[in-house]
């Protein structure tokens, strides 16, 4: 390590000055961990042989239980964040714990970090612990998000720890006892727009950490910068860029993170941090999946570009800060958010239509007559590559239809007429049909991790039987893949049902 950290040994919650990070070991849980299930891909992109992750060794160091073979340091990550917009000081890696690093065959260092194996100086009033459920959530989306090609934290396994977990379920106010579980989450880094911030908000002697941490990221996950007289200033504008663009990206398939806090913002553009987490189904761009969010809706999909931007600022204003840039450096970086995901998004969504060039009228058009029908994100997108130059005007094709569920005579008009424009749009365009369907086949899943198929994962995993999960993660692996006997994975939740209160 080549940052400052805190060598004190003893693991009670405090304020932690001066460091980077906390040495602390998981703590073993008096029980017999279960594998529930492990990612073949990510355990070969570190180098480890997916045969390893069956044997009970694995399933006893990845919950925590046992060492790491050969020994490691295993510390947890000291950082602040704003929270709901609200500064909230320092919270850190309260439930989470890095084992060390791992060199992968591709030469690149990768980041173990086990979540829900016990308690850090960070974990507040909680208890550093985490629940099957919740671990299942995390374990699915980032391999799902990986496969539809949107940068994240991967996550190696999910291993069952076999002891009890107490929890205060929010919807019923009833503390309840629930089976707990460790993912593994692997990321080149975890290191967060919070961990600049904490220094920097700190003030005083605290700010003289804030340009190791920037040379430490500079040199380890953008070595291309070292050595430019430029290089905090040009670093500000990749975070900004690679966070335009995943936002942009999250956009295009619905994904809305919940919890878009400073803390949960990666320095490498990174999905991080899934917690209440959803896709957009039944289109609506109020829809929120965080329970805790339906008064203040910050965390909104439609809310979240404005939230990059805002992040990218408080990021911006920790490296002022520290004297590392000036406003005057610093305020277009973060003003080239707007243009830069603006940008992603719309070519995205021309896309998703079929077109090469965004034409506003025709997606404002789309999102308003989805929004009147309920219409499901997933599959209305993925129906619209069944549109043909040579249907009948006012006509909607088969699969599209279905998608679209009983519309009344009134709305097959406005969707008829709509189709029309497309239609129009396509023809003006003159690219073959066969081009423009493969395109939009790649740009529209069929399979998304919707909550549905979640809560049925999770109600069976909480039973002991693992297999209906193995078999969401087999169909979520190609999102992009019509796949036989899979039509189960693509249904969408009644209409009557507000997304993100009933359903969570
Ligand atoms: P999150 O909302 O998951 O991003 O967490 C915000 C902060 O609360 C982070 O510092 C977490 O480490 C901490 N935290 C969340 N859950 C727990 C838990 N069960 N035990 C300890 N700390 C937690
Ligand atoms: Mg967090
Ligand atoms: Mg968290």
């Amino acid at each position: 390590s080549e940052l400052p950290g805190d060598t004190e040994t003893k693991n009670q919650r405090r304020q932690v000055y001066n460091a980077f990070y906390s040495f602390v070991a998981p703590t073993p849980t008096n029980s017999e961990p279960v594998t529930v299930a492990y990612s073949g891909d990510v355990a070969r992109m570190i180098g480890l042989d997916p045969a390893e992750c069956e044997r009970p060794e694995f399933a006893a160091t990845f919950s925590g239980n046992a060492p790491v073979p050969g020994g490691s340091r295993p510390y947890a990550q000291c950082y602040g964040g704003h929270q709901f917009g609200m500064w909230a000081g320092q919270l850190g890696d309260g439930r989470a714990i890095s084992l060390g690093e791992a060199v992968g065959p591709d030469g690149k260092t990768y980041e173990l970090q086990l979540k829900g194996a016990g308690a850090t100086p960070y974990s507040r009033m909680a208890d550093g612990r985490a629940v099957l459920r919740s671990s299942l959530r995390e374990f699915v989306a980032s391999e799902a998000m990986h496969a539809l090609g949107i940068p994240t934290t991967r996550a190696l396994s999910l291993v069952a720890t076999g002891a009890k977990v107490l929890r205060d379920m929010f919807y019923n106010g009833n503390a309840k006892y629930e089976p707990g579980a460790v993912v593994c989450r692997v990321s080149p880094s975890f290191i967060r727009f919070g961990t600049f911030q904490l220094p920097a908000i700190r003030g005083g002697d605290q700010i003289a950490l804030i340009a190791p941490l920037a040379d430490y990221v500079i040199r380890h996950h953008y070595p291309h910068l070292q050595g430019r007289e430029d290089r905090y200033a040009a670093f500000l504008q990749e975070v900004v860029t690679r966070t335009a663009h995943l936002i942009a990206f999250w956009q295009s398939v619905g994904f809305v993170h919940g919890v878009g806090n400073t803390d949960n913002f990666s320095v490498l553009g990174e999905t991080i941090d899934y917690g209440p987490y959803g896709f957009l189904e039944r289109f609506d761009p109020n829809f929120t999946p965080n329970t805790t969010d339906l008064d203040g809706r910050r965390y909104t999909y439609r809310a979240q570009p404005g939230i990059g931007h805002w992040n990218s600022a408080q990021l911006a204003n920790s490296l002022i800060a520290a004297g590392l840039l000036n406003l005057e450096q610093a305020q277009p970086i973060v003003d080239s958010f707007a243009d830069t995901m603006m940008e992603a998004y719309t070519g995205r969504m021309a896309r998703k239509m079929g077109l090469s060039k965004y034409d506003r009228d025709l997606a404002v058009g789309l999102v308003t007559i989805m929004y009147e029908d309920k219409a499901d994100f997933t599959n209305t997108f993925r129906a619209l590559a069944s549109v043909s130059d040579s249907d009948d005007p006012g006509s909607i094709p088969a699969p599209l239809e279905e998608a679209l569920e009983d519309l009344t005579e009134e709305r097959r008009a406005a969707w008829g007429k709509w189709l029309d424009d497309l239609r129009a749009a396509h023809r003006a365009e003159g690219r073959s049909e066969a081009a423009r369907w493969a395109d939009q086949d790649s740009v529209n899943p069929c399979y998304v991790p919707r909550n549905q198929l979640m809560q049925t994962a999770i109600a069976r995993a909480e039973a002991g039987d693992y297999d209906e999960l193995k078999e969401l993660m087999k169909v979520l692996e190609r999102p992009y893949e019509e796949q036989p006997g899979a039509e189960r994975f693509r249904v969408t939740p009644p209409k009557e049902i507000r997304m993100g209160v009933e359903l969570l």
